[in-house]
């Protein structure tokens, strides 16, 4: 029996977390906790169940070819050399016709790493043979993405805080985050039971009582899904009134934030955003609005840790603005303890070298300046035999539009889309709108996957490949938020029958005559040797023995350096300063919320709930860990109070609708989420028949359509209907 170094490497808010395998004879018997990762650095449960999913008997051992109707799940088991050929033919013959443009890579992260990230490999592979269309933004933060990237710049947008700080903080307030379930880093949670513990003050804003909420005994503060922003407003409106504020201190530190205060007291629209107005909208009593904000300037450092929840919401853009203005007008940001209202910190981290989307003998440089390097040559070479400009095709799609580009081409400035590829991702299964997925996935004449299970996507496929797991790759790990790096040898050989995601695409770009491209003539053991020449880590050896080089944490929020020194330490913006206005925000943004409440009053007879679609602790999006076929019908977890509305009972298949499709779903009264609001977890795999999902992927309800300013995904506060199946229906 030996305990080798592994690391849980998913997308979920960690990332990258340490555990020991304890392997005999070939096999995993069992994880443990890696005692050098220290007291704070924690996988969840799922780190600890991840090699259930290595020993699936359900895992794909071969390539399949598809035999039936798409999403029959009817194949035949094809060799590799078939399979591959296959491959290069459709493409070379789809790009021929059609170019470079009517590919559409659909890659996700599933597979993360130095080495092993699906998303990038699949990226440097549609590089190397010329490009193809990518998407773009992501389906986590975007909405924060595009409000931070204006707040802060580009390069500053992830500076929230360090889990280490929570030492410091008086005030801990979990707005619409559940970091034991939804993770925001693997040692946040550590941090917060050890805040808990020392008496710090924590409050959860969140539609329900969640895990997090719960195991921290913090005080709870319902609020209605999707108006975090009112919440805001109101906070707001009360520092300004209450002069619980510091104009000297913004104004060092900011520009624009005039504007958002006139906003807020009413000098705009004529309409005060008071803790009275707020509550009728948001459903947080007005006296408990009025004491919280007190806390922010009372009880510093105030540390706000934001959920990705807030966000993900119709006119999402909005929230992180108010968490920002909050953190800053109450003169929180800069303080140890406080946090800047950011998403959580991206620190430097540990210097170690990861494979790039660009290979370096196609880099931009590389074209432009004299003496292509001989695999450029020969790319171009290649293509200009195909017919196919010698330039790199680099056209991308929003990634929440990704189907609709598919079917309405034109409306992104593409020609057709012919092809699908997909590596690491669920697209029909997690992008919104599972109906339009659907279509999507039948209008193209190829589409291929590579995949672990025979997941709704890979029904849908013409191939699919049989991948190798984490287990069965050695790689580094590189956590999301957190100060160190792990490593994981080649645990186990790959599964008789499957292949890496690097091997698959080496193979394909030498069969496109460009293996080199894409290689740059390595192995997958001399990358990641490449990659530890390129780090900080000085003793490598050890660090392939222990699994994890950490480094002392720095103690530091996320703009210490600007609040420190704002001449010569400016944030990336066009002012250098933290700007809540400015021409790349829209003008009007501050009035999208009078539009939503409007569009919300036509519709209020529609409106009977408001589903929210949270992660929970047992998968990570559609990853089913140890349950990788989940064929019974997902749960909705209701309010008792609107359970007895409905007339409904425990375990009853309810009807949940809206005008985008329908799902059925066995009922569960569950006395943690208010009343009116319902939840049912995201990634249940889709069965849909008749455009009905008997499974109850949220998805069915799910819209392509989007926040307003950034085109990102609403998964929160959907407006569905609750019915219950008249007897006579059931079982026809
Ligand atoms: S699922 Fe995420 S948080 Fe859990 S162990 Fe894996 S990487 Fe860590």
């Amino acid at each position: 029996m030996a305990l080798l170094p592994f690391f849980c490497g998913k997308d979920c808010g960690g990332d990258a977390c340490p555990l020991l395998a304890e392997v005999e004879d070939g096999h995993i018997r069992g994880m443990h906790l890696n005692p050098l990762a220290g007291r704070y650095i924690k996988p969840c449960g799922k780190g600890f169940r991840a090699h259930k999913n290595h020993a699936s008997p359900r895992r794909l051992k071969t390539p399949l070819l598809r035999t039936g109707r798409r999403g029959s799940g009817q194949f035949r088991e094809i060799g590799w050399d078939e399979a591959l050929s296959y491959i290069v033919q459709r493409l070379i013959d789809i790009r021929a016709k059609d170019g470079p443009g009517s590919v559409l890579c659909i890659a996700s992260s599933g597979s993360t790493g130095a080495l092993h990230n699906s998303e990038t490999l699949a990226r440097r592979f549609f590089n190397s043979i010329g490009g193809c269309v990518n998407v773009k933004g992501n389906y986590s933060c975007n909405a924060a993405t595009y409000a931070l990237s204006r707040l802060l710049g580009a390069s500053r947008m992830n500076s929230g805080f360090d889990a280490e700080t929570i030492r410091y903080s008086n005030l801990i307030v979990l707005w619409g985050s559940n970091p034991f379930e939804a993770r925001l880093g693997a040692e946040l949670p550590a941090y917060l039971i050890e805040a808990k513990k020392r008496g710090a003050r924590i409050i959860a804003i969140d539609p329900r009582r969640s895990i997090s909420a719960r195991i921290l005994n913090a005080e709870w503060i319902g609020i209605i899904p999707g108006t975090d922003a009112v919440l805001g407003y109101a906070l707001l409106f009360e520092m300004l009134q209450d002069a619980r504020f510091d104009a000297e201190f913004i104004s060092k530190y900011s520009i624009g934030f005039e504007s958002l205060a006139d906003y807020v007291l009413g000098k705009i629209d004529g309409i005060q955003k008071t803790p009275l107005w707020a509550s009728s909208i948001c459903g947080v009593d007005a006296n408990v609005i009025i004491r919280l904000a007190s806390f922010f300037w009372d009880e510093k450092p105030a540390m706000i840790i934001p959920g990705y929840s807030i966000q993900r919401v119709a006119y999402g853009e909005e929230a992180f603005r108010l968490t920002m203005a909050i953190q800053l007008a109450t003169r929180n940001s800069g303080l140890l303890g406080a946090s800047t209202g950011s998403i959580n910190n991206c620190l430097p981290g540990i210097k170690v070298g990861t494979l790039k989307e660009l290979p370096s003998s196609l880099t931009k440089g590389a074209f432009i300046k004299e003496g292509f390097t001989k695999e450029a040559h020969l790319w171009e070479d290649n293509h200009k035999s195909q017919g196919i400009e010698a330039e790199l095709f680099t056209k991308t799609v929003p990634i929440l539009r990704w189907a609709d580009a598919v079917l309405s081409p034109s409306s992104y400035g593409l020609g057709s889309i012919k092809a699908l590829y997909s590596a690491g991702g669920n697209f029909l299964n997690q992008g919104a709108n599972v109906t339009k997925n659907i279509k999507a996935f039948e209008s193209v004449e190829f589409a291929v996957c590579h995949e672990l299970f025979l997941t709704p996507s890979a029904r849908y496929c013409d191939i699919v490949l049989p991948v190798s797991d984490g287990f069965e790759k050695e790689d580094i790990g590189i956590p999301w938020a957190g100060n160190y790096v792990l490593y994981k040898p080649e645990i186990c050989r790959a599964l008789a029958g499957t292949h890496s995601d690097y091997w698959i695409f080496s193979q394909l770009s030498e069969r496109f005559g460009l293996g080199s491209v894409f290689t740059e003539g390595r192995t997958e053991s001399q990358w990641i040797e490449q990659f530890l020449a390129e780090s900080e880590i000085a003793d490598i050896e050890a660090f392939r023995i222990e699994g994890i080089f950490l480094k002392k944490g720095l103690l530091r929020g996320g703009l210490d350096d600007f609040i420190a020194d704002p001449v010569h330490c400016p944030i990336g913006t066009n002012s250098g300063k933290i700007e809540f206005a400015s021409p790349l925000w829209n003008q009007n943004m501050t009035l999208h919320w009078q539009g939503l409440m409007k569009k919300g009053s036509t519709e209020e007879s529609f409106r009977e709930f408001r589903l929210l679609t949270p992660k929970v602790s047992n998968f990570i999006h559609s990853q089913r860990i140890g349950q990788e076929d989940r064929s019974e019908c997902a749960q909705i977890h209701i309010n008792p109070k609107d359970m007895s509305a409905i007339g409904a009972q425990d375990g009853e298949i309810l009807k949940v609708w809206n005008k985008n499709g329908t799902l059925m779903a066995s009922a569960l009264a569950d006395d943690w989420v208010q009343p009116g609001t319902v939840w049912i977890e995201e990634g249940i795999w889709t069965m849909p028949i008749d455009e009905v999902d008997l499974c109850g992927n949220p998805n069915m309800l799910t819209s392509d359509e989007g926040t307003l300013e950034s085109i990102s995904n609403i998964m929160h506060g959907i407006p569905i209907c609750i019915g219950r199946i008249p007897e006579a229906t059931i079982g026809h």
